[in-house]
């Protein structure tokens, strides 16, 4: 049984992007109000009063897109300073960080994922939506800056959809042959997305790495992080290629993370909100943390139960709540 001691902390449900496979154009998402995005003073509460007293000690903030709170440095600041914080990382878009690496450096961040589906200014266009020129240079320059910055190591995360972006494949993993960069593969999953999904399908990790297996050979390789990838290596590459395939290997009997939603709601899995809880209505009416703390002790107790009902029915259904929503 895995130690439950991750916690993915969601700043914020809303984004600069509209990926198709995230957040399709049509779909009517309900944005959680301002006001009720929790606080960086009600977060370090959180954090402090409930999370690291029941263990918890590795963070990742992600979103919606976590770099448009304008509070994004002093979050990081606060919590890489907490003094059981272990880990703390970031998911970003980096269609802000070129301004904003340096600063979060500073602030006491060391690890980043950067989502880059594809290295085709157009092919990203698409992906990612809005009119006008591709966003690519800056998601590029971003990327840019967070290696000049030294953020190590850096991940690229890849979402392959057929007929979109898997003919990059091959260019995205080339990436990491003079680089320290791990670009991830990640398999399309039904979130949100279910005409994309239909239309397109996805394609299995087994299949990508076979096509990297074929131009240049794989040994299996390493790199720091909390989570499901297998890693890869392509022979003499200075980076590492990376496999998440929770559609064809369900890794839930392995999770070891919570979710905590911008509005506060402590999640026990990403597609499965049995026994949610709702932290900040409580926190904000002035409750017992310490009560708190013992209701989401016992929605700990009861994840590895969660996990294996999980594992059972697999990744088979299409969800209407979106990855952004969820906070991916
Ligand atoms: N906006 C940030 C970003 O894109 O990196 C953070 C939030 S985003 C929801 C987190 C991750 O979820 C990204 O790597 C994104 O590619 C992934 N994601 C979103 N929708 C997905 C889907 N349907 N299947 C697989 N991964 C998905
Ligand atoms: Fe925004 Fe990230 Fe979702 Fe793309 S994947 S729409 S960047 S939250």
């Amino acid at each position: 049984m895995p130690t439950i001691d991750y916690l993915r902390i969601s700043l914020i449900d809303r984004c600069n992007f509209q990926c198709t496979y995230c957040m399709p154009e049509g779909i009517d998402l309900q944005y959680v109000q301002q006001q009720d995005w929790l606080t960086r003073g009600e977060l370090r509460r959180l954090l402090t009063e409930i999370f690291m007293p029941l263990g918890f000690s590795r963070f990742r903030l992600t979103g919606g897109e976590p770099l448009l709170r304008s509070d994004v440095v002093d979050i990081v600041r606060d919590i890489a300073h907490l003094p059981n914080t272990q880990d703390l990382a970031i998911t970003t878009n980096a269609f802000l960080l070129s301004n904003l690496a340096q600063d979060l450096w500073d602030a006491g961040l060391r690890r980043i994922n950067i989502s880059l589906d594809s290295l085709d200014p157009a092919v990203f266009q698409q992906i990612v939506g809005g009119r006008g020129r591709s966003r690519w240079p800056e998601v590029w320059a971003g990327i840019q800056a967070a290696h000049r910055v030294g953020f190590s190591p850096l991940k690229l995360n890849v979402v392959v959809i057929p007929g979109v972006n898997d003919h990059e494949v091959l260019d995205l993993a080339a990436l990491t042959l003079d680089r320290r960069w791990h670009v991830r593969f990640i398999e399309f999953m039904p979130i949100g997305n279910d005409d994309l999904f239909k239309d397109r399908g996805w394609v299995d990790s087994e299949t990508l790495r076979q096509r990297i297996r074929q131009r240049w050979g794989l040994t299996e390789g390493q790199v720091q992080g909390n989570g499901p990838a297998d890693v890869f290596q392509i022979p003499g590459a200075l980076g590492t290629v990376g496999f998440i395939s929770q559609m064809s290997e369900c890794f839930c009997d392995r999770c070891n993370r919570m979710r905590l939603s911008a509005d506060g709601w402590l999640r026990p899995c990403l597609l499965n909100e049995t026994g949610q809880i709702d932290l900040k209505t409580p926190l904000r009416q002035g409750k017992s943390l310490a009560d708190l703390r013992v209701q989401v002790a016992e929605l700990l107790g009861a994840k590895p139960d969660i996990n294996y009902k999980m594992r059972e029915s697999g990744v088979t259904g299409a969800y209407s709540r979106t990855m952004s929503q969820i906070g991916g």
